[in-house]
């Protein structure tokens, strides 16, 4: 039997966006790591899709995320065979029928400026987790990557609240140290870091330190171990085992209920071998399956993101 897989960011839409020529439907010589067919073949029941907004625009209007929406909606979500996942329904119809399911992720709240009606519009629209920043500032909050290194500013922390009062999750991959803790600080509901790895394993500053991983066990987050072969392996090299690795360690320090994925396909250049694109999935689960119970495996592949979004998906 093939497992189930929940994979808990990709950057399909944000190639879709750049590229209108692509198709999600298409074959495998597409130009897209995910694609439809490759999610059937890996047996990808839920897809999460960040709307990411590419560097080269400067001055970020909402309108940009709302042309994302609809190239979601007309490119992704088009015929029933994915289903855009809003509620707890949605989540069990996909789980126990033949569709497919996508969540709408927003990597980067830039063009959100603070205003809580285009906030409410996104959810309406169906965006169910929000990264406030990609890897630099913007006016909510630094990111990793950005020399100031501060936290969430006053919008932001009320940002964080609105999201609360909404019931969007709030995503911290991307988040500076400091904005970490700010998120950990007002944050009601658990948090999540959906394409992250462990620091202690490779010292990328995109990786969550000790405290940071801990923090997230505590609160019954998630941690999407994501494939991005300089996330997983300083030194170059990285493979599946090495993958294995980030689950070891996070697992080791109390995480086997936090663990999933959260794969970055269509967000990178280079890939683990034999961890190319979404139709590998297999592989990852043989290699899981030689070290991990066959419950511990069905949680990393699926059931801690299926738990999570059971509680916190609203129920209509
Ligand atoms: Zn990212």
């Amino acid at each position: 039997m093939t497992r189930i897989v929940i994979d808990g960011h990709c950057d399909v839409l944000y190639k879709l966006f750049e590229n209108r020529a692509l198709d999600f439907y298409g074959t495998s010589l597409s130009g897209l790591d995910v694609t439809y067919e490759r999610m059937c073949r890996s047996n990808i029941k839920v897809q999460f899709f960040a709307i990411y907004l590419p560097e080269r625009i400067t001055v970020p209007h909402f309108d940009y995320y709302l042309e994302y929406i609809s190239i979601f909606n007309r490119k992704v979500a088009s015929d029933g065979r994915i289903r855009p996942i809003k509620n707890r329904g949605d989540l069990e119809a996909v789980m126990n029928g033949k569709q497919r399911g996508a969540l709408l992720t927003l990597e980067g709240a830039d063009a959100l400026h603070g205003n809580p009606l285009y906030l409410r519009t996104l959810y309406e629209l169906g965006v169910r987790m929000i990264g406030t920043t990609w890897n630099y500032a913007n006016w909510a909050a630094d990111g990793i990557l950005e020399p100031r290194q501060a936290g969430f500013s006053r919008k932001g922390k009320t940002f964080i609240k609105e999201c609360d009062e909404l019931g969007i999750l709030m995503d911290a991959s991307h988040l500076s140290v400091a904005a970490f803790w700010d998120l950990a600080d007002t944050a009601r509901l658990p948090f999540v870091a959906s394409h992250s790895n462990a620091k202690a394993i490779c010292g990328h500053p995109r990786n969550l330190d000790d405290s940071q991983i801990r923090e997230i066990i505590r609160r019954d987050g998630r941690i999407g171990i994501t494939f991005v072969p300089w996330f997983v392996k300083s030194q170059g090299g990285a493979t599946i085992d090495d993958l294995l690795k980030h689950i070891d360690y996070i697992c080791a320090l109390g995480g086997e209920r936090q663990v999933a994925f959260g794969s970055d396909f269509d967000g990178i250049d280079r890939w683990i071998p034999q961890l190319e694109h979404a139709g590998q999935f297999p592989r990852l689960v043989e290699a899981l399956a030689k070290r991990y119970s066959d419950e511990q495996v069905n949680r990393f592949l699926y059931a801690n993101w299926h738990s999570l979004l059971q509680a916190y998906l609203p129920v209509h």
